[in-house]
């Protein structure tokens, strides 16, 4: 078997695709790690909840009051109070009618689609979902078609060439993880209705962040809840904490209850932790200005580092925290070549600047193919409310530094 492996494991040290993992110390976004300080620019925590210490005291309290693990799935005796309460507060905050927990956001995608789709069925899904989604369809059995990115006239056309009498589901992240762009759920949702398709919306990176009161992209958009089927949720980015949620119907998360294998068939979320999602909840709505200064960082960030461009380094049109820069095609070519040397000449410039980044003490993640399509390769920065301005400068200076520094002999050559 090791043979096997190690063969595998050497063409994807060869082809650059090797990914590694690093161990961090400390609190986000300032970890130590390698022995040095970073600033991070990479994680989802995107209201700097993660190491608020209101959320470690809950934490410790429903600890104590439920214990630190369900001990059983949530339908043999797993499922508790603070459990019950999350579920509440989660239907309410994206006003469906009921919300159910399962222990992380890949799970509730397996859970939601696997339940709804069997072999005849479709699903419908943008182009750029979340991997997740795409698993799901396959756990499901269900044909996986997909429509042009954020493209709901396109998902109208694919719609109506479908047979009438297959089940079909459309679905689409809220905010896109690797570009930062928001789908539009009106125009999604009238097509829906016109061709008698669900919507399902996994909005993972959208709630917390988006809306007045932090209910995600479909507040944002003002749609009433009832024209989305399906949304999920996470715990683990805006609110801190781990774990996710299905929100929709009572008779949706009735049967999700009833027939969802990835539901039944596991421990249940740790109850200290929903207890602690709770004092979540009351933070994302009851301090707005931690939403107002993200936007803040945000507009600074799009306005300083559109400079780039001079350097073949491109912003992405995204209103949200998620910021890629994509490296342009400049940065394939070897210097003194006028033609891109190689493919993946940009994945390995992805790669140089985000390490001249950790060097400077700065952490962001350089994104490659497979994870986003050749010749996109990116540099991605999360903003956190947890950032000041002031640490936005230092990444926008360290960023400017290495560009300069490693497109002499890049772009102008
Ligand atoms: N959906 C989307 C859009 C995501 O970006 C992610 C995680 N990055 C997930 C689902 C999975 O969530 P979790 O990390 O809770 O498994």
């Amino acid at each position: 078997m090791d043979s096997v492996l190690a063969a595998r494991l050497a063409r994807q040290r060869q082809r650059q695709r090797y990914r590694q993992r690093a161990t961090t110390t400390g609190i986000g976004p300032r970890f130590r790690r390698d022995g040095g300080e970073r600033l991070a620019f990479c994680s989802n925590d995107y209201l700097g909840l993660a190491g608020d210490p209101r959320l470690a005291e809950a934490l410790t309290e429903g600890a104590r009051r439920f214990g630190t693990g369900g001990g059983a799935s949530h339908l043999v005796c797993g499922h508790s109070e603070a459990h019950e309460r999350l579920e509440s507060r989660l239907a309410e905050l994206t006003g469906c009618s009921r919300a159910l927990l399962f222990s992380s956001g890949y799970q509730a995608n397996l859970g939601v689609i696997s339940t709804l789709l069997g072999r005849r069925d479709v699903a419908l899904h943008d182009r750029l979902n979340h991997a997740s989604l795409l698993d799901a369809t396959r756990l499901a059995g269900a044909r996986l078609e997909r429509f042009a990115h954020r493209d709901a006239d396109d998902c109208g056309q694919r719609l109506a060439t479908l047979a009438a009498n297959r089940r079909t589901l459309v679905v689409s992240d809220g905010v896109f993880s690797m570009d930062g762009d928001v789908a539009d759920l009106d125009d999604l949702a009238v097509q829906c209705e016109r061709h008698r398709a669900w919507l399902m919306v996994d909005d993972a990176h959208g709630l917390g962040v988006l809306g007045d009161e932090g209910g995600g992209t479909r507040q944002a958009q003002g749609i009433a809840p009832c024209r989305i089927a399906v949304t999920v949720g996470t715990l683990g980015k805006a609110l801190g904490t781990q774990g996710a949620f299905v929100a929709g119907s009572e008779t949706l998360i009735d049967a999700l209850i009833q027939f969802s294998r990835p539901y039944i068939y596991t421990t249940s979320l740790s109850p200290a932790l929903a207890w602690a999602t709770l004092t979540s909840l009351d933070i994302v709505r009851g301090e707005p200005e931690r939403r107002s200064h993200l936007a803040s960082l945000i507009a600074k960030f799009r306005r300083e580092a559109a400079g780039l461009r001079e350097l073949d380094l491109h912003l992405m049109p995204s209103p949200t925290p998620i910021q890629p820069l994509v490296v342009g095609p400049s940065w394939g070519r070897a210097p003194g070549e006028g033609r891109a040397s190689e493919r993946g000449g940009n994945e390995a410039a992805a790669l140089a600047l985000a390490a001249a980044l950790q060097d400077a003490g700065t952490w962001c993640s350089a994104i490659r193919p497979p994870t986003v399509p050749e010749g996109t390769s990116r540099l991605r920065f999360t903003l956190s409310a947890a950032h000041t301005h002031d640490d936005l400068d230092r990444l926008l200076s360290v960023l400017f530094d290495a560009a300069r520094r490693l497109s002499s002999g890049g772009p102008s050559a």
